[in-house]
């Protein structure tokens, strides 16, 4: 009868439940991974105390405890086929991370252990791995290495999946899996080399308290701000939920007021009230997944419809109230978004669908809520139509470029045209320049468009050079994000040049905001252009809140007043004296005044006694296609 040291053995109890102690005390969602990992923290525990159950009983002199010997070593040796097939499991989960394994995948990957637990039961009669002779004797039967070709298949298994998957793994996951087989390799080889030394169990105990300390450990999956769940934790918990078609119903929190409260009150209260916010909302149900999807965006998931409305209540409550954080009150406004059954999107969609629903309320001035409805919904669909097709748009140069002219008071002729782009979807129709232009901005096509765009006013006036006898320039809209690109007005620039084309021949119309917030990236362009003699246009002037002393400094020829002031004349007579005084004021400092939209009679005679230079409007034209404006400009015989 051999003696064994089961030291290592009481190692590896030790080491595993104090795993499993701090795993199941950390915050975790349910989830298909977690799942796997508790599986595999509990078959580890099982097999080491079975191992150690079995050596004791086997030491026994005598075989007194022979049939309790021999069914504890079975139970053994099913765990003994459990732990690889845990470790396949769980390395098939890492890598379907993003997509559920198929269930053919997990059919076969049971066949094989199935036929193995087979066997042992039958091995209780026929002696296949062990046998216990009329003293009660173990013996080795003469399938005993079976069970090590099965582990060592197993072993290969997940090696094999690191190489044919290695593109969905990520290095480090490779890395943990093939560190998890070294380690079985190397104490099982110690095992087997002292014959007497029990470590395999051990090794088991090792690999799993490596797996807790990288890939599950459940901190690396929480903001370390709030300690609530991170973005990318959320989409994969996303997925695994949709996937299984569970319901999913989402509130979303943006704390709109957070970069206000972080200049008022400092950072660190900002970081004090996000904590709080976060264990707020945790105290709200206990059925609620929480998650921090960006700086200052909450996610709570709830799963019954009741249970999402009550929430979405107190939540709405939560955000009327005065926050105190070190001691200060803070008003913090938030924009709540409802959306029931989220499963119905992807999570891209998703937080896009967000993204589109706080857009629409997150110049209110106190906390709002908005659900979700049939209405927001379309015009998000709307929207994602549009963005798609704005990338074949692309491709196709599907922009037309529609020119709107304008009108000099003192000549009595149109002087100066506006380029303005037009597109039309093939089942949408028609789609406002103010649309796809804030899409592409926000894309990062904008410029492409530009581009697209200039070439084509560039190759209309290459093949009409004469209109430009008639006109003195064309003026062309440049959005901030155009000026804030690196190279993109070179690119104009140099459009110009490979047309064989006069510089003077265009204005480029640049909004207060951009010539305000982007006066330093602007110094370079506005340099070159007034070199070149390209000339710049103030555009929409009065929309917003421009910082006159920076505007001033930049060489406009000409500004534009916005048509919002002129809407206002109709309305109030304060409003009719602040624009005469605004014209005569820039008229005193040099520039050209265009009045835009101008719509009736009434309104060009006003501006025309006003002493506006041009005016541009629907009562003169609206924007038209190049063919139109060229007859509008009288085609040369
Ligand atoms: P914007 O630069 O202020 O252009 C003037 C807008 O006012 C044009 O709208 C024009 O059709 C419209 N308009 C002209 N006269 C009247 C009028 O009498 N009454 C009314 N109600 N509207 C009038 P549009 O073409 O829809 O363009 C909207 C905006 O889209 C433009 O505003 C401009 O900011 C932007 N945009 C258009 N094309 C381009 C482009 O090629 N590049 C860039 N970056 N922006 C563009
Ligand atoms: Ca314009
Ligand atoms: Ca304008």
């Amino acid at each position: 009868m051999n003696t064994y040291n089961m030291d290592f053995l009481f190692a590896a109890l030790f080491l595993l439940i104090l795993v499993l102690y701090h795993y199941m005390s950390q915050k975790k969602l349910d989830s298909e991974g977690n799942r796997i990992f508790r599986f595999f923290i509990g078959v580890g525990i099982a097999d080491v105390i079975f191992d150690i159950l079995c050596t004791l009983l086997m030491m026994q002199q005598g075989g007194a405890w022979a049939e309790l010997t021999k069914f504890c070593l079975t139970v053994f040796y099913i765990l003994q086929v459990t732990v690889p097939l845990a470790l396949v499991m769980y390395a098939q989960r890492l890598r379907n991370a993003e997509k559920r394994q198929a269930l053919q995948e997990n059919i076969v990957s049971l066949v094989l252990p199935a036929i193995m637990i087979t066997l042992i039961f039958i091995n209780y009669w026929g002696g296949m791995f062990f046998w216990f002779d009329s003293e009660g004797v173990y013996h080795r039967g003469p399938w005993y290495m079976l069970m090590y070709y099965y582990a060592f298949l197993y072993a290969v298994a997940v090696g094999l999946i690191t190489l044919i998957y290695r593109r969905e793994l990520t290095a480090e996951k490779k890395r943990i899996l093939w560190e998890f087989l070294l380690i079985e390799l190397l104490f099982t080889a110690v095992q087997a080399f002292t014959g007497t030394c029990l470590t395999t169990g051990f090794g088991i105990a090792v690999g799993i308290m490596v797996l807790y300390l990288t890939i599950d450990n459940p901190n690396t999956y929480t903001d370390y701000m709030t300690g609530v769940f991170g973005n990318a934790q959320f989409r994969k918990w996303f997925q695994e939920k949709r996937e299984k078609k569970e319901h999913i119903h989402v509130i979303s929190i943006d704390v709109v007021s957070l970069k206000w409260i972080n200049k008022v009150y400092g950072n660190s209260v900002g970081d004090r009230l996000l904590l709080q916010i976060a264990e707020e909302l945790g105290a709200i149900a206990d059925n609620v997944s929480i998650f921090r999807i960006a700086g200052k965006r909450f996610f709570l998931v709830l799963k019954t419809l009741s249970d999402y409305e009550r929430c979405r209540e107190k939540v709405k409550n939560l955000f009327e109230q005065v926050f105190v954080a070190e001691g200060e009150q803070i008003p913090c406004r938030a924009v709540i978004c409802g959306i029931v059954n989220g499963e119905k999107l992807t999570e891209e969609t998703l937080i896009a669908y967000v993204d589109y629903m706080a857009a629409r309320v997150e110049d209110a001035k106190e906390t709002v809520l908005i659900q979700s409805n049939e209405k927001i919904m379309d015009g998000f669909i709307y929207e994602q139509e549009i963005e798609k097709f704005l990338t074949t748009a692309i491709e196709q140069d599907l922009f037309e470029v529609y020119y709107q002219p304008v009108y000099s008071v003192k000549t009595g002729q149109y002087v100066t045209l506006e380029a303005l782009s037009r597109l039309h979807h093939p089942t949408l129709g028609y789609i406002p320049p103010n649309v796809f232009i804030t899409l592409a901005e926000k894309n990062g096509q904008i410029t492409r468009i530009g581009q697209l765009q200039f070439r084509r006013i560039c190759s209309f006036v290459k093949k009409n050079e004469w209109i430009m006898k008639r006109i003195h320039n064309i003026k062309v809209n440049l959005s901030p994000l155009e000026l804030l690109k690196y190279g993109h007005w070179q690119s104009l620039v140099e459009i110009i040049r490979e047309y064989g084309l006069s510089f003077s021949y265009f204005e480029f119309e640049i909004t207060e905001t951009a010539a305000t917030e982007y006066s330093e990236n602007l110094s370079q362009m506005v340099d070159t252009f007034h070199k070149l003699g390209i000339g710049l246009c103030l555009d929409d002037f009065g929309s917003g809140y421009a910082n006159m002393s920076t505007v001033l400094k930049l060489p406009f020829s000409s500004i534009k007043i916005d048509q919002s002031l002129l809407r206002d004349v109709e309305k109030d007579a304060q409003a009719a004296v602040f624009y005469q005084n605004i014209v005569k004021m820039f008229q005193k400092m040099g520039y050209q005044i265009v009045a835009e939209g101008a719509e009736t009679l009434q309104e060009t005679e006003l501006l025309e006694q006003w002493g506006v230079d041009m005016i541009q409007g629907y009562y003169f034209s609206r924007p038209v296609c190049a063919e139109q404006i060229m007859e509008m400009l009288g085609m040369p015989f």
